[in-house]
């Protein structure tokens, strides 16, 4: 008999891990990438906790070390650039378990793990799936047709497979009331151990200094609907939210307008009832999220691995397998989907009274960690 064949659309953060494991239990793994190649936008993520260990046990600790970003403070500054608040974001350290990397580092150290295990093909994507008892029909934009045994979705928030198998976004999406573009950006962030953030009511800019190469992003506020493939309209809605409000607001907003290699998207949540349908299933963003302030990177590592690990539980069994993957991980996304709104008014205030309210509540976190900072300065 030869090996099980999956297919895995999205070589992100979920499809890579997914990838990696897969293949290291036996499956014979191909994963289709729609992008030609990687880009380099995208925030600055914690790696900790169970995805800390994930990484571990994929050797990949070292390399994401190696792109560590060394930032330990939230600095809020005014419009003229001003300090008002500095707090610590770490208590501890513990370079073991827990790593600050640019999401472009994680995703291509968690890519050259499983291309070491996988076939993966890039520039393409799946354009129409047909199952039956025993497998998946699968035709590429690039017109070749391929079967496997399963087909995973791990293809982001706007997931084709889901859109083939489970129905329109619409179904499943729902706008949080945000939206949020990062980019590379030439500022000097300054101390490479800040993170830098400016808010005025409903819009927040930070300027992160990444691994050496500092990083912007706008979340803002905004119910408006656009077209997040607009180069126009995605312009347009960051001037007028940025353009003459201070600090670097003005140097960021003529950058982006240049700028190609940007992540922006309406920060949305997604439900899906059931993640599996027949020998089709959904992971990452693509099963259930909130795209932003939602531990998304993590949670999609955990998953992926629990997906793996229920395969390998129930190895002639993928409907038992799927189902103990879904229970598994759904508590976990719903908890991170329920701390995604008091996240949301902690970094976006909506109003000048929350703003204060906000400010203050720093102030005293501040404070109040001064101590045992004293502390671990002794230890
Ligand atoms: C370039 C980029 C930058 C990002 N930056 C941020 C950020 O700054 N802040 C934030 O909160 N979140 C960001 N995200 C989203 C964040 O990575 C995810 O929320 C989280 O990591 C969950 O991971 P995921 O693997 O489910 O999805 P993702 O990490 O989004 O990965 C999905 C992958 O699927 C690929 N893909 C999409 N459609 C198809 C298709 N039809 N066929 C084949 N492949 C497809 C994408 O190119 C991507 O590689 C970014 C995502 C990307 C792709």
């Amino acid at each position: 008999m030869g090996r099980k064949s999956v297919l895995i659309s999205g070589a992100g953060i979920a499809g890579s891990t997914a990838a990696y494991w897969l293949a290291r239990n036996g499956w014979q793994v191909t994963v289709v990438e729609k992008a030609e190649a990687m880009r380099s936008s995208g925030n600055p993520i914690d790696v900790r906790g169970d995805a800390a260990s994930v990484a571990h046990r994929m050797h990949i600790w070292p390399a994401l070390r190696e792109k560590a970003t060394r930032v330990d403070r939230l600095v809020v500054v005014d419009e003229t650039g001003r300090p008002r608040i500095a707090m610590d974001t770490r208590q501890a350290s513990e370079p073991d378990r827990e790593v600050e990397v640019p999401r472009a580092d994680l995703a291509a150290a968690l890519l050259s793990a499983a291309r070491g295990e996988a076939e993966i093909v890039v520039g393409d994507s799946i354009s129409e799936l047909t199952q039956d008892e025993a497998g998946v029909d699968v035709r590429f934009a690039s017109g070749s047709t391929r079967r496997f045994q399963l087909v995973l979705g791990a293809d982001g928030l706007h997931s084709a497979v889901r859109r083939l198998t489970f129905g329109p976004e619409e179904n499943f999406a729902s706008p949080f009331g945000m939206y949020v573009g990062t980019m590379r950006t030439a500022l000097d962030a300054g101390d490479p151990r800040e993170l830098r953030l400016f808010n005025r009511p409903g819009i927040s800019l930070s300027l992160h200094p990444g691994a050496g190469h500092p990083l912007a992003a706008f979340i803002f506020r905004s119910n408006e609907h656009l077209d997040r493939l607009d180069p126009q309209a995605r312009k347009r809605m960051v001037e007028s939210a940025y353009e003459g409000r201070g600090w670097i607001c003005d140097d960021v907003t003529a950058e982006w307008a240049a700028a190609d290699d940007v992540y922006f998207d309406a920060v949305t949540r997604v439900t899906v009832p059931v993640w599996t349908r027949g020998r089709v299933s959904l992971l990452g963003d693509a099963a259930d999220c909130v795209s932003l302030l939602g531990d998304g990177s993590s949670n999609a590592i955990i998953g992926a691995k629990t997906l793996a690990d229920a395969l390998a539980a129930h190895p002639a069994d993928h409907r038992t397998a799927l189902t103990a993957y879904e229970a598994a991980q759904r508590p976990l996304i719903r908890a991170a989907q329920r701390r995604a709104g008091t996240n949301s008014h902690f970094l976006v205030p909506a109003s000048r009274i929350g703003l204060g309210l906000r400010n203050a509540s720093m102030r005293l976190a501040s404070l109040t960690r001064r101590p045992s900072e004293h502390a671990d300065a002794q230890a």
